[in-house]
Parts: C-alpha cells; sequence; structure tokens
C-alpha cells in the first residue's frame, strides 16, 4: 500500500516529489484544493469534489482545465496506491512563474496530489464526543472558495488544541455561528437539524450536502438559518461534519456543557446512516 505522489503527470513516493520554490500556491497562496475519500476501494462523492474544485479555479479566474483530465489523474494515482480506505489530497494552483503579484494569462496549472491510508478516528472520540472552542472569524471574505490559505484556520485548531479541546468553531463579528477549521457545524434543537445558509461565509461541505439529504430520507426536520453564539448553549446536540470528520458530536463549547454532554441520538442516527452510505455507494 505504498503512499505517492502525483506531480503534473508523474507519480512517485511522497518523499520523492518536489515543487519549484516560485509555485504561486507557495509564493501566494494562489492554489485551490479538494480532500477525497475512499471506502472499501471506491471514491465517496467524487463527481461532487470535481465539480466543487472547478467552481474553486473559476472563482480565482484560473484557465480552465478539462475536467475529465483531473478525474483520470485522480483515478490513476488512486488505482496505482491501491489503498481501499485512502484520502486522496488534490492541489491545484495558478501554476510556476517568477515572483510577480500578476500573472501572464497562459501559464500552466500546477497539479499535485497526495494518497496516504485515512487514519480513523478512536471509536472512543466518536462516543464521547468532541471539545470545541469558538473564536472570532478572521478570515478572508470568500470562504466558499476552496483555497488553501487556511492559516487562519490552522492558527485556530492549534488554539483549541493548546486549550486541550479538539477544534474551533469561527463566529462573526455579529455573533454568528459560521463553521469549524476544516469542517461544517450543524446544531439540533427540538429534533431539528440547523445548520448555516450556503453563503461566502462558509465552505458549501460536500458532508454537509450529504448530511441534508439522509436527514430528509430519514424524516428528520431540516433548517438552513443562522445561529447565533447565544443560541449554542440551548442546542440538544451539536456536530460537526467533513469528508475525514464525518460526523464528531460535541461535548462541549466553550467548556460549558450541550445536550447531555455527549453525542446525542439524531447524531449517532445521521453518522450511522452516513458511514453506510459510504461504505455502500456505487
Ligand atoms: N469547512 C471547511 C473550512 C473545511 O476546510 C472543510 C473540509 N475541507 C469543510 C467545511 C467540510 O467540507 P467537506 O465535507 O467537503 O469535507
Amino acid at each position: 500500500m505504498p503512499e505517492l505522489a502525483y506531480l503534473n503527470g508523474k507519480i512517485r513516493p511522497i518523499s520523492e516529489t518536489y515543487v519549484p520554490i516560485e509555485d504561486r500556491g507557495y509564493q501566494f497562496g494562489d492554489a485551490v484544493y479538494e480532500f477525497i475519500a475512499s471506502y472499501n476501494g471506491k471514491l465517496f462523492c467524487m463527481e461532487e469534489h470535481m465539480k466543487r474544485l472547478q467552481t474553486s479555479m473559476e472563482g480565482l479566474s484560473f484557465p480552465k482545465i478539462d475536467k475529465s483530465f483531473i478525474e483520470k489523474a485522480v483515478y490513476e494515482l488512486f488505482e496505482k496506491a491501491k489503498i481501499a480506505r485512502a484520502g486522496i489530497y488534490i492541489q491545484i494552483s495558478r501554476g510556476v512563474a517568477p515572483r510577480d503579484h500578476a500573472w501572464d494569462k497562459k501559464m500552466k496549472v500546477q497539479i499535485i496530489m497526495t494518497i496516504k491510508e485515512v487514519k480513523e478516528y478512536p471509536l472512543k472520540l466518536r462516543e464521547d464526543g468532541i471539545g470545541i472552542i469558538t473564536v472570532q472569524d478572521e478570515r478572508w471574505a470568500n470562504c466558499n472558495i476552496k483555497t488553501v490559505q487556511i492559516l487562519f484556520n490552522a492558527m485556530a485548531k492549534q488554539k483549541a488544541k493548546d486549550q486541550g479541546a479538539f477544534d474551533a468553531i469561527f463566529i462573526s463579528k455579529d455573533g454568528i455561528v459560521r463553521e469549524g477549521t476544516s469542517s461544517n457545524f450543524f446544531m439540533i434543537k427540538d429534533g431539528c437539524l440547523i445548520t448555516h445558509p450556503l453563503t461566502k461565509n462558509i465552505l458549501p461541505g460536500i458532508t454537509r450536502m450529504v448530511i441534508m439529504d439522509l436527514a430528509r430520507d430519514l424524516g428528520i426536520k431540516t433548517e438552513e438559518k443562522f445561529i447565533l453564539k447565544t443560541d449554542l448553549f440551548s442546542a440538544n446536540e451539536a456536530f460537526l461534519s467533513g469528508t475525514i470528520t464525518e460526523i464528531l458530536g460535541v461535548r462541549t463549547i466553550d467548556g460549558i456543557k450541550i445536550g447531555k454532554g455527549k453525542p446525542g441520538e439524531i447524531t449517532q442516527k445521521l453518522y450511522k446512516a452516513l458511514r453506510k452510505k459510504a461504505e455502500q455507494d456505487i
């Protein structure tokens, strides 16, 4: 099960793959990315991830790349690595050029990928739930575009870790709960599943979308609306969602117990449904 890297058509071990220092992704954060997971040797929601990647590239006015070209490259790497439970990181930068803020519109994008085995979270973490903290959202204004400019997300995650919490959620200066550092946020109140609407302030999570569909199938009421920080503490349940996170139930927010202080019934039901869908998806 080798862990491999892809760089502009060439597949090699990760440790032997290098990106030129004048890659605009490295110097300007001028790159977009995706992270796709596989279950039982099958990539989950490939189509949706490819679509979002295209949208992100459009958002930064990258030249058009044929969707099937990227798809073929992803499958080539996936088939070569033969990792059944894989995580594929895809990063596309505007390209390599002498450092200059403006760019030559004819430059060629640079595609890199890595494939590694996904390390599942311990069962205990899923059963006990996670502690999260709130931090003020100081990210840029286009969080719907999945760029590699995620320094503030990294800083918030580190702050959470330093405080003994698992993760952080961003709160706007008006007190609106946005999302996690690498996840979307959901809360459940009186049986209704509530999450932030799709605006420029959050990433349109693929897992978020799958969960909303699953909830409707399960007869759970859903609502997309702004949640205020002050609403958090009356939630019956809360969880984070993402490709690797899947669904992680929240135990506490800023040290205050949410619901019964462990992942609730609806959270667990949705997690089971999500795993089932991912593992059986054809
Ligand atoms: N929000 C942010 C900021 C993220 O980084 C991620 C993970 N990439 C998500 C939400 C969840 O997205 P997805 O379900 O597509 O992994």
